[in-house]
This record gives structure tokens, C-alpha cells and sequence, in this order.
């Protein structure tokens, strides 16, 4: 089980500097839904192509962090230089540290290919797709977490229609 770290110093430090920023743990957390089933905590926020959250570090030239480093930085432990934040649950937009675990890239590509990720694999074999298999599993876990079709379908820049197939299983029914 993964050691959490209190955070509890880091919400103190912004009420003793008086100022009103939020910390970018807080901002990620409050973009945050936990589903019950699984424990996933889904970024609800803005998502790369490959379904990963990303929010800005803050700052004028803070630019962009991933959002599962960012638990895994403030609330386990600092990231090596250098590794990888691996998903034990696979759904690219979780944030709990519990299912996150820190990797090498010979372990990232290990992992890819035991998730199918680097091989082409029956959904996305199709040619026509334009969904990957761990899109659609995240696109179900959002739905789950209460986000409409519409919004997902926005979020993605992907048609309304595709979505809504993905997400009640007309199409990926083999994607669970
Ligand atoms: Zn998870």
C-alpha cells in the first residue's frame, strides 16, 4: 500500500503566507471525483489526447504539469528525474496516489505492452477508430462520476455520437 503524506503543511503554509492562491494540489484535488467502485479519483479538467489531466503549475511561465505527477509529488513522495508516474488501475486520468507507482522507461514500455497499449489491439485495429481502448475506459469512468455525454465528447474533441456509442457500449463492447 502506498505511504500518503500529510498534506496538512502545505494547506497551513498558504493560510500563514495570508495569500490567496490555491496550491496545485488543491486546484487538482478540487477538480477531483472519486469513484466507489474502483477508487479511482478522475481529473474532471482538461485532458491530453492520451487521457492524462494536465493543469497549469501556476505562475506566468509555469506551464503545464500532469496531474498524477502531482499527487504522486505532494502527497506520496518527490518523483526521481528522469521516471515515470505508472497507472496500476490503467485509467490515464487517476489521480489517487494508491493506484499510482513510480517506473523507468524500460517499465513504462513494459507496461504499455502489457496493457496492449503499444500493440494494435481489436477496437482500435479498425482503422476507423479514433478511440483508444484506455480512452473508453476513462470516458465510462467519467460518465460514472456524474459527467454528461456532451461534455466528454467537448473535452476529448471527439463527435457527440462517438461518444455516446464508446461510453453505452454499442461500440468497445469488448472493453470493460
Ligand atoms: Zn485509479
Amino acid at each position: 500500500m502506498t505511504r500518503i503524506k500529510n498534506c496538512g503543511s502545505i494547506l497551513r503554509s498558504r493560510i500563514e503566507n495570508g495569500r490567496d492562491m490555491k496550491t496545485v494540489l488543491e486546484r487538482v484535488l478540487a477538480k477531483t471525483e472519486i469513484i466507489p467502485e474502483c477508487g479511482c479519483w478522475i481529473f474532471m479538467g482538461q485532458l491530453n489526447k492520451q487521457g492524462y489531466g494536465r493543469i497549469g503549475r501556476g505562475g506566468r511561465n509555469g506551464g503545464l504539469a500532469f496531474t498524477h505527477r502531482i499527487t504522486y509529488q505532494y502527497l506520496v513522495k518527490d518523483i526521481p528525474y528522469g521516471m515515470h508516474v505508472l497507472h496500476k488501475c490503467d485509467v490515464p486520468s487517476c489521480c489517487n496516489p494508491h493506484h499510482l507507482f513510480v517506473g523507468t522507461d524500460a517499465d513504462n514500455n513494459a507496461d504499455m505492452i502489457s496493457k496492449g497499449r503499444a500493440v494494435y489491439v481489436r477496437g482500435e485495429q479498425q482503422g476507423i477508430a479514433i478511440l483508444t481502448e484506455q480512452l473508453v475506459r476513462q470516458m465510462r469512468a467519467s460518465r460514472l462520476a456524474g459527467e454528461s455525454v456532451k461534455s466528454i465528447a467537448q473535452r476529448l474533441s471527439i463527435k457527440y455520437h462517438t461518444a455516446h456509442k464508446a461510453i453505452v457500449g454499442i461500440n468497445w463492447k469488448h472493453v470493460c
